[in-house]
């Protein structure tokens, strides 16, 4: 697989959330001149609906582009598109999203409604890929792929695989998440991922300073396991004690990077 395929799954789908969104801010703005209550009625009817449509196209286009980057002799597979668990989801994650409205946010809410829309249009794509991965003779499998602008946690999902339970873990999406699962072929290379170096590395550094300072914490070696865990939570080496860890040490590194107050 290329780089250039990925580029083009990406535009492509990047184009329907876009008109997703886009189609839902119509709506939007003539509910906004509504009162509250009709207004977040008409969004729980209206986001089922827009995410639906412009979904079935998602998974309809990550059929066809799965088909089209598998390798030349991989035998006939057909792939299908697929409905993924948010879909379901939909009325009550917009019951969420329109909370702010009720206290006069109303940017509030459009942020949330629009990625609420962003989450479950691209979670049609994603499921169509890990789908037909498990169907498909000449796949092995799938890695998650981020963007080089991505948050820790996404970052981390990229690139650390050796971590219990990884589909189910790198199955997790935020909203305005850029993240993709990736197929691979039996014969065929994934392209590369960006900052995969710097974050792994990153990752291996937050770690060591967690296990080095733990020893020096008062009382840490004559602790038993259940006493450390009480006492120092924020020092097992688990992902979110590594992940807090990694934004403050490259906050450039990570979209969600934490700078030390000057
Ligand atoms: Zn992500």
């Amino acid at each position: 697989m290329r780089a250039a395929d990925l580029e083009y799954r990406r535009a492509t789908l990047d184009m329907v959330v876009v008109a997703a969104q886009e189609d839902l801010g119509g709506l939007w703005r003539s509910l906004l001149t509504d009162d509250v209550e009709r207004a977040a009625m008409g969004l729980r009817e209206a986001v089922p609906a827009v995410v639906e449509v412009y979904g079935q196209t998602a998974a309809g286009n990550a059929a066809v582009w799965y088909e089209d980057v598998r390798p030349a002799g991989a035998g006939t597979f057909r792939p299908e598109p697929y409905v993924p668990a948010s879909l379901p989801e939909a009325v009550g994650r917009t019951t969420w999203a329109v909370t702010p409205l009720f206290s006069g946010d109303a940017e509030g809410a459009w942020t949330r409604l629009a990625g609420t829309v962003q989450k479950i249009v691209m979670d049609h794509d994603r499921v169509t890929v890990e789908e037909n991965v498990t169907k498909d003779p000449a796949a092995f499998g799938w890695r998650r792929r981020a963007s080089a602008d991505a948050c820790a946690y996404c970052a981390y999902m990229a690139v650390v695989l050796d971590q219990p339970d990884y589909e189910t873990a790198a199955k997790k999406y935020h909203d305005d998440c850029n993240c993709e699962p990736v197929m691979a072929f039996h014969g065929d290379t994934i392209p590369a991922q960006p900052n995969e170096g710097p974050w792994l590395a990153t990752f291996e550094k937050a770690r060591e300073a967690i296990a080095e300072e733990r020893v020096r914490l008062p009382g840490w070696n004559t602790m038993r396991r259940g006493a450390r865990i009480k006492n120092y939570p924020e020092y097992q080496l688990n992902t979110k004690n590594i992940l807090a860890r990694a934004r403050r040490l490259e906050p450039d590194l990570f979209r969600d990077g934490v700078r030390a107050a000057a």
